[in-house]
């Protein structure tokens, strides 16, 4: 399995994009998180490693969380790919894979720019730009996503939020989602192969001190995203990931 890394910032970067990748999967890619400029941070993300994958073709996105550094890209891709149905170049709707607590609060903050559509006589909705499929965040339950089993868990953020556990049958990727330090995380997170985590500074995330006293085995597959732009986690003995990187899974 292969994972192109498409932002490792977090909300205040002046540098990066949003935390944010894109899993090649056995059917098709699945998109953890969407901050903005989706197109551009896909884009940039892409032309370095050669991926052909843009908005228009990215059919599958998960939404871990409502904080804007990791959605505020949901609304230029529900417009776009609106706008390639309405030129006949597209005739299905994107999957939008998320918790009912996400999915919930998605419409009211999407809504006041997207409700009113020309050509249709009611408020648009929702659906009428995603096709919604909900996530139970219980850390077990198998969602089949572009040929993958994916499992999302609840993590400790200020809202809901989750982690994701992604598998092709040969192999397991995980992402930690935004999160405090939680034990339990890291041990739903070790059933992965090679696993991203977040890091920044507390209450709501995860320090390095905390990451750099896991055992030498977790550390040895982990990787780190949402660092502040003057975080550096070298002295601590553990790895950032790079905009553009592949991992090989
Ligand atoms: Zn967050």
């Amino acid at each position: 399995m292969h994972v192109l890394i498409l932002g490792v910032g977090d909300a205040f970067t002046r540098k990066r994009f949003g935390s944010s990748a894109l899993i090649q999967g056995p059917a098709g890619h699945l998109q953890i998180d969407c901050p903005d400029p989706i197109h551009r941070v896909i884009h940039e993300a892409a032309q370095p490693s050669g991926w052909n994958v843009s908005v228009d073709t990215i059919d599958d996105i998960l939404i871990t969380h409502l904080h804007g550094d990791h959605c505020n890209g949901v609304e230029s891709v529900g417009f776009w790919r609106y706008v390639l149905r309405a030129q006949g170049k597209q005739s299905h709707l994107p999957r939008l894979h998320a918790t009912r607590a996400v999915v919930d609060r998605l419409w009211p903050r999407l809504a006041p720019a997207m409700d009113t559509l020309i050509g249709l006589s009611r408020p648009a909705r929702l659906e009428d730009y995603f096709d919604i499929r909900l996530l139970q965040p219980d850390g077990r339950t198998i969602h089949r996503i572009a040929g993958l089993d994916v499992r999302v868990r609840t993590t400790t953020h200020y809202i809901p939020t989750v982690g994701v556990l992604a598998s092709d049958g040969k192999s397991t990727f995980g992402w930690s989602g935004d999160s405090r330090f939680e034990q339990a995380h890291i041990d739903w997170l070790d059933q992965a192969d090679l696993f991203v985590h977040e890091a920044n500074f507390p209450p709501a995330h995860t320090t390095l001190d905390e990451l750099a006293a896991l055992p030498d085995r977790i550390r040895r597959k982990m990787r780190l995203v949402h660092l502040a732009d003057d975080q550096d986690p070298a002295p601590f003995g553990l790895t950032a990931l790079r905009e553009g990187e592949v991992l090989a899974v």
